[in-house]
């Protein structure tokens, strides 16, 4: 996989995307040590269509219940081995860090048109993606050697030591949204901890997965010790439920992440969930200018595909109109096409998903919202074939509404008035998520109040900070359990051994 004969121009047609996924040779699959161009070649192999023109442009192999036993297998012998997890931790770290730098430089453009043709994001966002899933590696890289256990004197003649050991194999299965970042995510500190992992990537999206593993492996992490399985929920079920899986990290929606974990359970095996959200985007009468982009890049990023998204916006009553005007204004400046035109917004991932999202957007006129942007049909792009949906802004929906209360997953933004920082706690607390939560102002006492008081994993003031990768992240209530990110995302990968020497 040599990226610097790759051509990652932009692709102009279907045509075009075809012949350069045709030169790249994605493996699809990494199981064990095979995982060379044709490894694969006598599978069924599904279709992989780029969601900015609706079109087939490659295809992959897909995976079965035997290649979830065989990846399985291969994880627990190289586990078992030692290979990896005794590895001096330093070493493993060396190995991250090569991994990081392969990926952030040589194969960073590469990887971001292949990201961009499999979901249909832009250049732009699927560059971040890159950007962040090295900085995972990097990350996790200078903390391999950091994992500490303690000691401690528990009487006179006798010493506690507590170890901690890598959990043995873990499962990560990846939703389509972020599959880049995610797979750094969960992948990075396992692999720092001495874990193996086998990856389930999302069919919708998995051009990048196999070629994350391949690097890992052309960077001196041993054969066995990371792998790829495809294919869709069924193989998911296989994985989650094989009984040599030791710990399961699960990013996606509700009802996939509660039978992940029933089915973990049948083996007493830890689940990590990360799932969907409804964020509240607060905005008080003394926000600043930032506000205004702030507020819409959380709602619009991603084409609204964000678990943090901040899809319900409420706005304090004073400023609500003034506000509205330049959001709309804002909005209606962003562009919507191909991903790999690098618009504002690409596509939605899929037909499925864009009957899903209008099929809201049909609802809120039921529900008695009023559209201040989008809504209408035919909408822009779709000559082009692909999955676009415009940025759609809906007032005066009732705070109980399907629209109000349910993660669409598209770029539609619902609008609520408050009168009190109280009542916007509130309203930002009733809801059955609890992922993210956004303030603007400029009253800090006010911002740390809702801080304190939202029901939320993660609360951003003023707009974010940074890559997001060194603080711990994930949600309460039905957005999940358990936390990734900083550094004690390893006790996921971890556990502790307790050893008494009597001297
Ligand atoms: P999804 O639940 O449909 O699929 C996610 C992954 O799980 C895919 O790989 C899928 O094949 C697999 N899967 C589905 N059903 C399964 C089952 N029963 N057993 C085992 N595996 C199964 O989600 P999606 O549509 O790919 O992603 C969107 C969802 O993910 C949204 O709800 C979004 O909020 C959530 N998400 C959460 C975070 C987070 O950090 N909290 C991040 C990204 C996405």
């Amino acid at each position: 996989m040599d990226s610097s004969s790759a051509e990652t121009t932009i692709k102009k047609s279907v045509a075009d995307t075809r012949a350069f996924l045709q030169a790249q040779e994605i493996p699809g699959m990494v199981i064990g040590d095979a995982y060379a161009p044709g490894s694969w070649a006598s599978c069924e192999r599904f279709d992989v269509e780029d969601p900015s023109y609706g079109a087939v442009v490659t295809d992959l192999p897909l995976g079965t219940i035997g290649h979830i036993d065989q990846a399985v297998s291969a994880a627990a012998d190289a586990y078992r081995s030692g290979v990896w997890s005794d590895m001096i931790p330093r070493e493993r770290g060396r190995v991250l860090a090569k991994l990081a730098h392969r990926l952030a430089d040589a194969e960073k453009e590469r990887l971001a048109l292949l990201e961009s043709i499999d979901i249909g994001k832009p250049l732009r966002v699927s560059r971040v993606d890159v950007e962040v899933c090295a900085g995972y590696f990097e990350y996790y890289a200078g903390l391999a050697d950091k994992c500490l256990g303690t000691t401690q004197r528990v009487q006179s003649d006798g010493t506690g030591l507590v170890f901690r050991e890598p959990v043995g194999v873990s499962a990560q299965i990846i939703p389509f949204n972020f599959p880049m970042q995610q797979i750094g995510r969960g992948v990075a500190p396992a692999l720092a901890a001495g874990c193996s992992v086998v990856i389930k990537p999302s069919p919708e999206a998995a051009l990048t997965a196999s070629c994350i593993a391949r690097l890992a492996l052309e960077s001196g992490v041993p054969e066995g010790v990371i792998n790829v399985v495809t294919g869709g929920a069924d193989i998911g079920e296989a994985l989650v439920s094989h009984p040599m899986i030791h710990q399961v990290t699960f990013t996606g929606s509700v009802a996939a992440g509660i039978s992940v974990t029933q089915k973990a359970a049948e083996n007493v095996v830890p689940t990590l969930l990360e799932l969907g959200g409804k964020s509240p985007s607060v905005v008080m009468n003394d926000y600043g200018r930032d506000a205004i982009a702030g507020v819409g890049r959380m709602a619009f990023y991603n084409t609204g595909q964000n678990c943090g998204a901040g899809t319900r916006l409420l706005l304090h009553r004073d400023i609500a109109d003034q506000f509205l005007e330049e959001l709309v204004g804002w909005a209606q400046a962003l562009t919507v096409g191909p991903a790999q035109e690098d618009p504002y917004l690409g596509p939605l991932i899929s037909a499925r998903q864009l009957e899903k999202v209008n099929a809201y957007i049909a609802l809120a006129k039921e529900e008695g919202g009023s559209f201040l942007l989008g809504g209408e049909s035919p909408l822009r792009g779709r000559a082009q074939n692909g999955y676009f949906v415009e940025p759609t802004i809906i007032t005066g929906l009732p705070r109980d509404s399907r629209l109000f209360s349910e993660e669409i997953f598209g770029p539609v933004l619902c609008v609520d008035v408050f009168e009190t920082l109280d009542e916007a706690i509130q309203i930002s607390n009733a809801t059955e998520y609890g992922l993210s939560a956004y303030i603007w102002t400029q009253n800090l006492s006010g911002a740390m109040e809702f801080a304190k008081r939202v029901h939320s994993g993660g609360v951003s003031i003023n707009g974010g900070v940074g890559t997001g990768i060194e603080l711990p992240s994930g949600g309460v209530k039905k957005s999940g359990w358990g936390r990734e990110k900083g550094p004690s995302a390893l006790e996921n990968y971890t556990y502790v051994k307790s050893v008494t020497v009597k001297h």
